[in-house]
């Protein structure tokens, strides 16, 4: 077994350019001198790893100086809108969504493509994604990574769809299948689209640090939020909520299981209980206090709520966020999930469970899918600069 060794001087450069940019991601605006004491550095070290990320186009100087205190001026840093870009991906079970995210987390550009990719194979739907990236990747604005946010298992180590049932996929190797049709270039991150929304929503929507962020569409995923972090189990396939068994003699599920909860309490199922076809019929059924449309909300609520009671009971999570078409529906599924909450977690007498719509509605996953590109290399900016600056 070989030994730790001493971090040699590129894996240090590495590790506080990182560091220089993390500090400018917490807060813009700041000066050299102001980032050296944020990090630890040295003026001179953070001077030097500061040139050079500017020469790649990762940080951009403000015009204007301002005063640091008597006698002394700096010059305004920030991660700079035109550094690489996010591409985000989402390939979702009746659209394939792409959107472009600057290197400050501003949407620049999106696309969607509808059509039915449920039991499509795999290679015509990844073509079309193809085509979506190139045509992304002619915008004249340098693409830093690609991510890709799946609604299926993702095995976090390889980023092998493992087996996504709605689609109907099974063992798709996503991340090499897209490399290959549109001769990218740039690393390409595949995620769980639920993981991916929760993470979207820790970095820019209301749910707080701790939460289960729920997908709620035709299948419904959660993305767990710990401290600040995604929790998603030991192989990557934690937060399939939509399969938590909850009416054991329920309709028989995508997955082979039955009485999975997104049969029960999922887009389609709702929509049809409600006597209507789409999502827009239901919320004007909504809107107009629509009988059917009210108890077939109410009844995918309870459903819900004992899915998430188990998981709360479980884990001890303050806040839950209704994401995907869940959001729209919070008005009238909050109240009674929060009501069935309340009766079914133990601990919500001393910490009541607040539960919350998310401002991202049906965005989250693909924000998050480019925003994965962009964390990558505000964590590990050396392999985008190097390939910059050669
Ligand atoms: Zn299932």
């Amino acid at each position: 077994m070989s030994r730790p060794r001493p971090a040699g001087q590129h894996t240090v450069r590495r590790h506080n350019s990182a560091l220089v940019l993390g500090a400018l991601s917490t807060a813009p605006g700041s000066s050299r001198a102001a980032v050296a004491a944020a990090t630890g550095l040295t003026k001179a070290t953070v001077s030097s790893l500061v040139d050079r990320l500017i020469g790649a186009g990762l940080i951009a100087e403000g015009e204007v100086e301002f005063r640091l205190g008597p006698g002394r001026r700096g010059t305004a840093l920030h991660l700079s809108p035109a550094g690489p870009h996010g591409l985000g991906v989402e390939i979702g079970v009746d659209h394939i969504t792409t959107w472009l995210v600057d290197f400050t987390g501003h949407v620049r550009r999106k696309w969607v493509r509808p059509g039915d990719n449920r039991n499509s194979a795999p290679a015509r739907v990844l073509a079309k994604v193809a085509t979506a990236v190139r045509a992304a990747a002619t915008e004249d604005v340098p693409i830093g990574g690609v991510g890709v946010a799946v609604p299926g298992l993702v095995e976090a180590a390889t980023g092998t769809l493992r087996v996504a049932p709605n689609l109907g996929w099974r063992e798709v190797d996503v991340r090499d299948e897209l490399v290959r049709r549109a001769a990218l270039d740039v690393p390409v991150l595949v995620g769980n689209e639920a993981n991916l929304a929760a993470l979207a929503e820790l970095r820019h929507g209301v749910g707080g640090r701790d939460f289960v962020h729920i997908s709620g569409e035709i299948g419904i995923g959660a993305g767990i939020v710990v401290h600040g972090a995604l929790f998603e189990g030991v192989s990557g396939f934690g937060g399939e909520l939509g399969h938590l068994p909850v009416d054991p003699r329920g309709p028989v599920c995508g997955c082979g299981s039955r009485g999975c909860l997104e049969r029960l309490a999922g887009q389609d199922r709702i929509v049809r209980a409600a006597g209507v076809t789409t999502v827009a019929e239901l919320l004007t059924a909504l809107a107009g206090n629509e009988k059917a449309a009210l108890a077939a909300v109410r009844t995918a609520a309870r459903w819900l709520g004992v899915a998430l009671s188990a998981a709360i009971n479980l884990l001890d999570l303050p806040t839950v966020v209704l994401g995907g078409t869940y959001a729209h529906l919070e008005p009238w599924l909050g109240p009674p999930l929060a009501a069935e909450l309340s009766r079914r977690v133990l601990g919500a007498q001393w910490s009541p469970v607040r539960v919350v719509a998310s401002e991202l509605g049906a965005d989250a996953a693909v924000l998050g899918a480019a925003g994965s590109a962009i964390r990558a290399i505000l964590a590990d900016p050396d392999p985008y600069v190097a390939s910059v600056l050669g």
